[in-house]
């Protein structure tokens, strides 16, 4: 069956797929549609990200429903707002010839008596996120006891962010004998359990090899020290002059950090994570897919599924927690045909982990070298000049062209272009010139074992940083309350936080190197009930420190920490030091600053 004619669509559906430019059903369509249109069955469907599930469920759903009667016959649970816009959108978009179909999105931070509303004037379909949906039953603005048909998309997602229970009592909700359609790009053992409790007898199809990724994106990974990851950003970005990308970070509190500082550096930049508004969300949402935002900074969780076209990087600036995160953040590049790159950002103490990652995704990484600061000058140079060689002529220019020739009247080509090439250039040229290699040699480290007793997911440190912190068992605290005070505080994963040593008024504890920065700029004013807590990185090592804790570390106290906060985000002028400026005054050194990126920056705001 190779068209959607074949797959016994109506001819609503099929005039809107016209519209919509499919030609072919993907796979997991071509696997799914018939299934869902000939029987009454539940369905388990694993697809890595882009390979078109929504259309998968949503057809057969569109073509199932009477769109005659009023009553909630299809429920889609999908785990976060943005996603529920997208899933709605396009349910609307499927079925556009349809008449009299309702389609309404629930979700949190909007209001929730509007969307009562919208149901009540009767929705033959609701998506929903769990915690909204949840919510509206509650307070009985929704009536899903009729349903036909549940979808929960993005399982595994809802199951990772611990919408289990939501999903269970929703479910209990609906009539026993509606249809499940369960989609999820990986098969972890929760999604298993789910689909045992909800499902009878459920049809699988796989398509492709779970948590496999697209062919179509090539994965790089680039090794530098932990304090250059920013600037390694900013080089890979310099680098790619038409670059639109995702930029994933692990926390929110480091998403909104890189994209502040991209912002300052003159990058057009965004954030999306759960601390910020709905509003600010939509409105950064929005900039990116009219790509007037180059580059997105995203938690995992705010970016999952996300399907906006044409992304040509996605960049992971900390490696995830679990490995299998990775397939779904470098699945928002190559979609649709289209090809894409996945950047890892690693240092020394988490090189293991592509390792893991290789396995997982079953393709093997090829390791990149940060780009030297002559080759970004030549790029971008030549990017210009492509850009000057494209631009259409605005003849506003022609009335003033007799002065600006009478001006020019002594110059020749060579020296008109060069001059004109430096407006632009030498700011570029001056932040990069002498700029340092931020690579890290390939044989400092060791990929495949453990010599130095290393890191994986889940493992111990070897790279590590070893603090003192001025609270102890007479604040209440043992090992492990302390350890789970750090990570909630720290927005730390769960073995982020170790060796942690308990004493009547003071403690120590280990995070990987790569955490100081963050735990030193977390503890710079921090109180806890009442009275400041002070960490500083420890001369202690009898607790674990190995010989890494000395070059960590360093010094007194509180000189280790002062030292330690050059390269952090925290400190421009420091900061830019790092790139090879330190001679220049304060003012003009700005200037140098940003010009790394208005260079480049407009090219994508001005459409
Ligand atoms: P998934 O849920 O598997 O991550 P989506 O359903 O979001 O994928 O689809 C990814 C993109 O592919 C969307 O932009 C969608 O409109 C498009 N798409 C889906 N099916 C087809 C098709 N048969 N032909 C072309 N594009 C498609
Ligand atoms: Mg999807």
């Amino acid at each position: 069956m190779s068209t959607f004619q074949d797959l016994g669509l109506n001819n609503d559906l099929l005039q809107a797929i016209t519209d919509l430019g499919f030609i072919k059903p993907s796979e997991v369509q071509q696997k799914a549609i018939p299934i869902l249109l000939e029987s009454e069955t539940d369905l388990v469907a694993l697809a890595q990200t882009g390979t078109g599930k929504t259309a998968a469920f949503g057809f057969p759903m569109l073509e199932k429903i009477d769109i005659d009667s009023r009553t909630t016959q299809g429920l889609i649970l999908s785990p976060t707002r943005e996603l529920c816009l997208q899933i709605a959108n396009e349910m609307k978009a499927y079925g556009k010839y349809c008449k009299g179909l309702n389609v309404v999105a629930v979700y949190g931070g909007s209001s929730i008596t509007d969307q009562a509303r919208d149901i009540k004037r009767g929705a033959q379909i609701i998506v929903a996120t769990p915690g909204r949906m949840k919510d509206m039953i509650s307070r009985r603005m929704v009536d899903i006891s009729k349903i036909q048909y549940a979808v929960l998309d993005e399982a595994d997602e809802m199951l990772n962010m611990g919408f289990k229970e939501d999903i269970t009592d929703i479910l209990s909700h609906t009539p026993e004998d509606k249809n499940t359609w369960l989609f999820s790009a990986t098969m972890p053992r929760e999604v298993a359990t789910i689909a045992k409790k909800f499902m009878h007898n459920p049809q699988e199809i796989t398509v492709g090899n779970k948590n496999e990724s697209t062919t179509n994106v090539s994965h790089e990974y680039y090794l530098v020290n932990a304090r250059d990851r920013y600037q390694a950003l900013k080089r890979l970005s310099d680098a790619n002059p038409d670059i639109f990308s995702v930029i994933f970070c692990r926390t929110k509190r480091d998403t909104q950090k890189v994209a502040e500082q991209l912002i300052e550096d003159g990058y057009s930049a965004g954030a999306l994570h759960g601390d910020l508004s709905q509003n600010q969300r939509d409105l950064v949402m929005k900039s990116f897919r009219n790509q007037q935002i180059q580059m997105l900074v995203a938690t995992d969780v705010a970016a999952r599924g996300i399907d906006v076209d044409d992304i040509t990087h996605v960049i992971n600036y900390q490696l995830p927690d679990e490995a299998e995160t990775y397939t779904h953040r470098s699945g928002r590049t190559g979609r649709a045909g289209k090809t894409g790159i996945s950047m890892v950002i690693v240092s020394k103490s988490e090189v293991r982990k592509i390792k893991s990652i290789e396995r997982i995704i079953k393709r093997d990484f090829v390791k990149k070298e940060i780009p030297d600061g002559a080759s970004i000058c030549e790029v971008q140079l030549m990017s210009l000049a492509n850009k000057i060689h494209n631009t259409e002529i605005n003849h506003e220019i022609d009335k003033h062209l007799s002065s600006i020739n009478e001006l020019f009247a002594d110059t020749d080509k060579d020296e008109l272009i060069k001059k004109f090439f430096s407006v632009e250039f030498t700011r570029f040229f001056n932040y990069y010139n002498k700029s340092k290699n931020l690579n890290i040699a390939e044989g400092s480290y060791d990929r495949d074992g453990g010599r130095e007793g290393g890191r994986d997911f889940g493992g111990k440190s070897s790279d590590s940083t070893r603090y003192f912190i001025n609270v102890g068992s007479k604040d209440g605290f043992d090992w492990m309350k302390l350890k789970d005070f750090l990570k909630e505080q720290l927005e730390l994963g769960r073995d982020d936080v170790f060796k942690v040593e308990v004493k009547e008024s003071f403690s120590f504890f280990n995070t990987e190197n790569d955490a100081k920065e963050k735990v030193l700029a977390f503890f710079t004013d921090f109180k806890h009930e009442g009275r400041f807590v002070n960490v500083e990185v420890s001369e202690n090592r009898g607790g674990g420190g190995r010989r890494n804790d000395r070059r960590g570390g360093g010094g007194k106290r509180s000189g280790g920490r002062r030292d330690d906060k050059k390269g952090g985000f925290g400190n421009r002028s420091d900061r830019r030091r790092s790139e090879g400026s330190s001679s220049k005054p304060r003012r003009s050194d700005s200037g140098g600053d940003s010009g790394g990126g208005n260079f480049s920056r407009p090219r994508r705001s001005r459409r």
